[in-house]
This record gives C-alpha cells, sequence and structure tokens, in this order.
C-alpha cells in the first residue's frame, strides 16, 4: 500500500527529527572509539587496557577460565630514538604495533600500555599457549627489518608472559607480566620469560 502524501509529509518531519540524535549518537561513538585508541600505533590504549583486564580478570574469575598477558618492551629503543630520530621511532613504533597484530589470533587484544611497550591479553590461554604465542611474536618482530631512508634497521623485543593464579589482583596478575620482561632484559633481551 502505497503512502499517502500526507504521511510522506509526516515522515519527513520524523526524519528531520531523527537526524539529530543519530548524527549525536554517532558523534558519540567515535568519541569512545578515539578515547580507547592510540592514534600513533591505532592499536588499543592504556585506557582501553584497564577497562579490558578488569572486565577479563571479573569474567576469568566467575567462570574458571584461563587468562594469560604478555608484556612486551622493544629493546634499546632509546639507541634508535638517538641515532635515527624521533621520526624514525614513530615508525617503528607503529611497525612493531602491526608485527604484534600479525602473530596473534583474532581473539587475542594488544594494547599500547605506555612508551615502547605494549600488552597482550589473551583469553582462555594458559601459560604454555601463551609463551609460544609471545615467542612467535618475538619472531615477527626479529625477523623483519625497516626501511627508513638509507638505513636498514634491525628490531628486537624482551617479552613476559603471566596466567592469572587463584590469588591473583589484577595489579598482581599485570605485575608479574611485567617482572618477567624486567628477567627477559637482564638475562641478554631477545627473548621470552614466564613466570
Ligand atoms: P631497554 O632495552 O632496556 O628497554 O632500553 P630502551 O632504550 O628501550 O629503554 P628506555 O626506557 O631507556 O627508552 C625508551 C625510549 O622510548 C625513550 C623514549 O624517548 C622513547 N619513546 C617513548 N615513547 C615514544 C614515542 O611515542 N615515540 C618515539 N619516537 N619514542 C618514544
Ligand atoms: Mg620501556
Ligand atoms: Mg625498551
Amino acid at each position: 500500500q502505497r503512502f499517502s502524501s500526507a504521511e510522506i509529509k509526516q515522515l519527513e518531519t520524523l526524519l528531520c527529527s531523527l537526524i539529530y540524535p543519530l548524527k549525536n549518537a554517532t558523534a558519540f561513538r567515535q568519541a569512545v572509539q578515539m578515547a580507547y585508541t592510540d592514534p600513533l600505533t591505532k592499536v588499543n590504549n592504556r585506557t582501553a587496557f584497564n577497562d579490558t583486564i578488569n572486565r577479563e580478570y571479573q569474567l576469568a574469575k566467575r567462570t574458571g577460565r584461563e587468562l594469560s598477558l604478555i608484556f612486551l618492551d622493544i629493546d634499546h629503543f632509546k639507541k634508535l630514538n638517538d641515532t635515527h630520530g624521533h621520526e624514525c621511532g614513530d615508525v617503528a613504533l607503529a611497525s612493531v604495533a602491526s608485527w604484534i597484530e600479525q602473530a596473534l589470533r583474532g581473539s587475542d587484544i594488544v594494547f599500547r600500555y605506555g612508551g615502547e611497550e605494549f600488552v597482550v591479553v589473551l583469553c582462555d590461554t594458559n601459560l604454555t599457549g601463551a609463551a609460544v604465542i609471545a615467542e612467535r611474536i618475538r619472531k615477527e618482530i626479529n625477523t623483519h627489518t625497516l626501511a627508513y631512508g638509507m638505513a636498514v634497521l634491525e628490531l628486537s623485543a624482551s617479552l613476559g608472559v603471566s596466567t592469572l593464579g587463584p590469588d591473583d589482583t589484577t595489579a598482581t596478575f599485570v605485575q608479574r607480566a611485567d617482572q618477567a620482561m624486567y628477567i627477559a632484559k637482564q638475562s641478554g633481551r631477545n627473548r621470552v620469560v614466564q613466570q
């Protein structure tokens, strides 16, 4: 049944009223997206990490599912900045972020924790499984080269892995991955340590 011209007019009026709330909703969604994204690497930022880790922690506690973390810090990154400039450092950061994503499964989420540090949250994954993925990330970073002007740069990263234990708080869970990463640094860099 066709709309009458009066109905069409009424619909047009209603659509005009709808356009502003719709625009607001879209703008709000974009704002939320931006608030959770790191502009340089386009991965999730620290705010997104804090939300995600709290949510996944509660979920894992309630359901008994496994949850693991990978903490990653690029090796000797200051030297790269000092030798080739900050712009080169920025390109390297974005490249490392995309190499990490390439090494991950769809269900794993990567975050820029700060500076040259990244975290990966792995749901339904135990310590051994997370260490395998961490090793895959390490290799992905170490086997790529980065062309910057005339320079060909090689990068490496140190990674720490932890899995959620029964006595963990979110803080102790994150700290253990961070500590494992520091052990990886101290024991020679470009390696994975799990604890
Ligand atoms: P280590 O192997 O012990 O981790 O050494 P490192 O040089 O990587 O560590 P350090 O903490 O001394 O240096 C980190 C550097 O990362 C210093 C800082 O200028 C640089 N950095 C942090 N954020 C950014 C960024 O957004 N862009 C660029 N270009 N550099 C950044
Ligand atoms: Mg660091
Ligand atoms: Mg570093």
